[in-house]
């Protein structure tokens, strides 16, 4: 006999959402947008929160609770990744989403912003349990998604395998498969070469030339990464690559910190084997959120949201911080950086490497023509650059920090598609 479990999800966290409103308030004051054109950037145009009911493998039944908001499809289909975490709330789902809005903008590739989450730590689950909540989840979001409306991706909890769920669960709906659905794929399923280190690439080029903006070459520099997954981990591998001393990264458990340098192919083998950095034998112990506060040249928090915020940020003293995760930085941080003049490379430029080659995949997919792997690398470089470049120079023309350089250049863009379409009827 089955029984029935209501996981609930964790109290509604507005943090994200008023850093985002915020962010958004001081680019339509600079702008100029009068309260009607506010109010339709800041509100998503569809959001659906659904239950997700699992049959689990002891035979009880548990119910999760799922979302997707559209925040805004003025400039195409909305496109954002799925997040799996016990956190996941609509309100953070929300920001995210607008976060996507301006990173699509800001890129200049052809979509709106979207995201969608689970209420679930995918930890505590079987393989078997996760393919049953995503089919069912995608099922039940089925009405609004699509390769020409809605286009989901891997973020925090959810991999490749998630998007092939995925994939097969809207094409056997179909009848007829359909590649063009996600990006993150598997490379066998129609995935891009290139795109499971395209968000860490991303970072590294933006880090590279934020460093050189303030005359500190690679070769001599430190680093502190925070959150060893798939963002944190390549930003490590490449930030090493490019000669920076990574010094410390840290996962949920804990940090380690070598100050003569990691060796993270080695940190990566015993992350593969253990499940966490702790332990590490090439590094000693670090308290988890210390690292933070290491005297790096360069800080990547590649982990989640508001980590950098009032209580911690007068003891961050990183001249230049990368955000390779989608909002560490808290409005009162951002604050503090600024007046001490530290450099802040807001997420929708640093991290947009992702959603450049998921561009790119479904461009590859659509046209069933795939790239060569140095033809996707030298796109996105010249994607991202070009970014830096153009929010580097609004940001000196306007007198603005990097972050309202960004977002006031993305919403420009977005309203300017809203205008150019009209208002229906
Ligand atoms: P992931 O689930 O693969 O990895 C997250 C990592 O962060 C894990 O190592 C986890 O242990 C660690 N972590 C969680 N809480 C932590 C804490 N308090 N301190 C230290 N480490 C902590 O997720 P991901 O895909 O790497 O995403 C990380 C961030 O990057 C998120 O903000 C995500 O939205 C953003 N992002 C991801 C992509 C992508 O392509 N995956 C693209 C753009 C932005």
């Amino acid at each position: 006999m089955s029984s029935t479990t209501v996981l609930r999800p964790a109290e509604t966290s507005a943090g994200a959402l008023d850093d985002a409103r915020a962010q958004l308030a001081t680019a339509t004051r600079l702008l100029g947008y009068d309260d009607g054109l506010h109010a339709m950037l800041a509100t998503p145009r569809r959001e659906l929160t659904v239950a997700v009911p699992l049959r689990a493998d002891d035979g009880s039944t548990r119910l999760f609770t799922g979302y997707r908001v559209q925040h805004n499809l003025s400039r195409g289909p909305a496109k954002g990744g799925l997040r799996y975490s016990p956190t996941v709330t609509l309100d953070e789902v929300r920001a995210l989403a607008m976060w996507m809005t301006w990173k699509c903008a800001l890129l200049d590739v052809p979509y709106g912003g979207a995201k969608g989450g689970v209420a679930i730590d995918p930890r505590l689950h079987s393989t078997a349990e996760l393919e049953r909540v995503t089919r069912r989840y995608t099922s039940e979001i089925l009405p609004i998604i699509g390769p020409e409306r809605d286009i989901p991706a891997p973020d925090v909890g959810t991999d490749e395998q998630t998007m092939a769920w995925i994939m097969d669960t809207y094409s056997v709906n179909s009848g007829y498969t359909v590649p063009g659905i996600v990006t993150g794929k598997p490379i066998s399923l129609g995935g891009s070469l290139g795109r499971s280190s395209a968000t860490s690439r991303g970072v590294v080029h933006i880090a590279l030339a934020a460093l050189r903006a303030r005359s500190i070459a690679p070769s001599r520099a430190t680093a502190a990464v925070q959150g060893f997954g798939k963002v944190g981990r390549d930003t490590a591998r490449f930030l090493g690559d490019a000669d920076v001393r990574v010094v410390a990264v840290s996962d949920q458990y804990g940090a380690v910190h070598a100050p003569a340098g990691l060796d993270v192919e080695r940190l990566v083998a015993h992350v593969a084997a253990t499940g966490s950095v702790v332990g590490f034998d090439g590094a000693g112990a670090l308290d988890r959120d210390l690292l933070l506060e290491l005297d790096v040249h360069l800080l990547v928090p590649a982990a989640t949201e508001g980590v950098l915020h009032e209580g911690n940020a007068a003891r961050v003293t990183a001249p230049v911080i990368v955000e390779g995760a989608n909002g560490p930085t808290t409005q009162a941080a951002d604050r503090v950086f600024a007046d001490r003049g530290q450099l802040v490379v807001p997420d929708i430029l640093a991290n947009a490497g992702g959603v450049i080659v998921s561009y790119f995949e479904w461009v590859q997919a659509n046209q069933a023509y795939w790239w060569a792997a140095h033809e996707v690398e030298a796109r996105l470089a010249d994607r991202m650059l070009a970014a830096w470049d153009s929010v580097l120079a609004t940001a000196a023309a306007k007198d603005l920090s990097l972050r309202t350089a960004a977002t006031v250049l993305a919403v420009e863009r977005v309203a300017e598609a809203h205008r150019l379409r009209g208002l229906y009827p």
